[in-house]
């Protein structure tokens, strides 16, 4: 695909597009959301300028599932961000990689596709945004998907864009993993994402003949083949143009810090789609924000909107490991040669761990009995890694149970330091300050106990090793919790759908900024509360409802 960052291209696509660098849409980020809304806006017979701060997508690391763990720490492909020290995490900070390249995070994340439960968006609908409920946003959800093997009409669509594949390589452990989650009560569950989510099964991913299905690959490999759409990668877009009150274009950088300031012209509107992380840096550096945070970096307030950049949840999980003995688990079938036999197979489309995404069991559950729905997912696989070695298999075969709270009640902000558009902003995602998450992550570590202590994985399971079965009082578990869990990195909520009578409300329930004209936000930012999934299948729902919503079509 073309790189068109120099001045030359951008006088010919000047010419190209008619009056002037202008389009009906501007689309800032191509990300999961991003790449939706370019297809379907562009499919309707409207010019659309997708601009993308990072680079194509040509990288094969991003298209075999395996190179996950590579590109995690990828320079040119991801944003390095870091969070801030956090109090509930022993003053720990972590690292907040997310996806900088055409497809966005969906080009570097898990490969996992959960799309929740039925009530998460009931919620959303109950907090003042009509049109949100569960019955609303399913055929949302079907719109995108074309999921292969077994698919019941009533949940899943088949005929969409996105490839969506059941687990093909299984392993005895995993098997057993699920068969200990039955020993404890749990129903076995085909399909996660139809019906009830509750119960132990495989997770459904974004894959096809063992490679990766990003929404690039998905959506803007339609997009990019009209006459109507111009994809800009190395353009980072550092600010909002306005007429009064409406929203007419962006400025951005054609090649990073050292490159050219263009500007482009929106004729209908802007949709930010930038990520939970830089749409609300995006909307601060235009001048959208909290006064008190604009005024810190000497930007004029142009429009005072107190929610951009709070709301920031994440899921914040704990893995819990045991070493097994008498099966080889992925740490000794992708080290050494036995990664060739695995690499000749993954040529061949056999079934592969180098084509799995990283977790390969699901169990999602309730911390606690009496709760109506389950408030935990476990995202389990037969692998291991060396403790405090990012990325690195253990030697001995191993079983890494993680688990977290769905709904966190932590809430966190992204705010800008400082005016400059290529500076990172200042995250804190609070992680496990809410009393409520505390006690639904303890519930799920002793759950994970008595998996590794069931009679099915007792056949393999020879020590658990992290945590040691000393740590068994509540504080020295929660302890555990502080000290080494981790992010998994699904950032949401900074830019909050809700009605203009809620204070830290950023967009309406059609997604329009409040009180400016011609500006949407459409991605994992404007998520009012998490969804008990994780988020990438949500981001792609909300952008499928935004392109109806800008195009004034209701779902037949
Ligand atoms: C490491 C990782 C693993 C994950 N694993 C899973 C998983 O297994 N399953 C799942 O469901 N979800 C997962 N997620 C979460 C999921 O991928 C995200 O929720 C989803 O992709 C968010 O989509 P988005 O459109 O909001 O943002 P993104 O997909 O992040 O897209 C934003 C795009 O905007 C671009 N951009 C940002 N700022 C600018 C700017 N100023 N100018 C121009 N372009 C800009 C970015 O470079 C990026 O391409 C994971 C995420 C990560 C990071």
């Amino acid at each position: 695909m073309v790189d068109n960052s120099s001045n030359a291209l951008a006088e010919l696509r000047a010419k190209r597009f008619g009056s002037g660098d202008s389009f009906d849409y501007v689309v800032v980020g191509a990300g999961t959301a991003g790449c939706v809304l370019t297809h379907r806006l562009s499919a309707a017979g409207h010019s659309v300028c997708l601009l993308e701060a990072g680079p194509t997508d040509w990288n094969p690391l991003i298209h075999l599932p395996a190179g996950y763990i590579k590109n995690l720490y990828s320079k040119t492909l991801t944003w390095n961000f870091k969070s801030e020290p956090g109090a509930g995490v022993n003053g720990r900070s972590f690292s907040l990689p997310q996806g900088r390249v055409l497809g966005g995070s969906s080009s570097i994340n898990g490969l996992n596709y959960v799309r929740g439960q039925a009530l998460d968006y009931d919620s959303w609908a109950q907090a003042g945004n009509p049109g949100w409920s569960y019955d609303d946003v399913l055929p949302y959800f079907k719109r995108s998907e074309r999921k292969e093997g077994e698919a019941d009409p009533k949940y899943r669509g088949t005929d969409g864009e996105l490839t969506i594949t059941d687990l093909d390589w299984h392993h005895p452990v995993s098997d057993a993993l699920v068969e200990a989650a039955v020993s404890l009560g749990l129903p076995r569950n085909r399909d996660h994402n139809a019906g009830d989510q509750e119960g132990a099964g495989y997770f459904q991913r974004t894959m096809k003949n063992g490679l990766r299905v990003s929404a690039a690959k998905a959506f803007l490999s339609k997009a990019r083949k009209r006459p109507n759409v111009s994809i800009r990668t190395h353009s980072h877009t550092s600010k909002i143009l306005f007429d009064g009150q409406r929203a007419i274009g962006v400025e951005y950088f054609s090649g990073g810090r050292q490159g050219e300031l263009f500007k482009v012209g929106a004729k209908r509107e802007v949709i930010i789609a930038a990520g939970a992380l830089n749409t609300p840096k995006l909307l601060q550096l235009s001048g959208i924000g909290p006064n008190e945070v604009l005024a810190r970096c000497g930007i004029n307030v142009f429009h005072e909107l107190g929610g951009v950049g709070n709301n920031l949840r994440d899921h914040y999980a704990v893995r819990m490991v045991s070493r097994v003995a008498g099966v080889k688990t992925i740490n000794e079938l992708v080290q050494g040669p036995a990664l060739l036999v695995q690499f000749a197979k993954w040529m061949v489309r056999l079934p592969s761990p180098l084509a799995i995404s990283p977790s390969v069991v699901h169990i999602f559950c309730r911390s606690d009995p009496a709760l109506d729905r389950p408030d935990l997912e476990f995202a389990c696989a037969p692998a291991s890694f060396r403790e405090g070695v990012v990325g690195l298999l253990d030697k001995q075969p191993g079983l890494t149970l993680g688990v977290w709270q769905e709904r966190p009640e932590s809430v966190g902000f992204a705010h800008i330091k400082s005016a400059d558009p290529f500076e990172a902003p200042r995250i804190q995602p609070n992680y496990l300050t809410s009393e409520i998450d505390q006690r639904a992550l303890l519930g799920g570590m002793r759950i994970a106990r008595r998996l590794f202590r069931s009679a099915p994985l007792q056949k393999y399971v020879v020590a658990e090793t992290s945590p040691t079965p000393d740590i068994e009082s509540d504080e020295a578990l929660l302890a555990f919790a502080r000290q080494k869990g981790t992010t998994v990195y699904h950032m949401t909520g900074t830019a909050r759908m809700g009605p203009a009578t809620r204070k830290d409300s950023v967009v309406d329930h059609q997604l329009r900024v409040h009180g400016l004209e011609g500006l949407r936000v459409a991605d994992a930012s404007i998520m009012p509360s998490m969804p008990s999934a994780n988020t990438n299948a949500t981001t792609l729902m909300i952008a499928e409802k935004a392109a109806d919503m800008i195009l004034g079509r209701t779902v037949n």
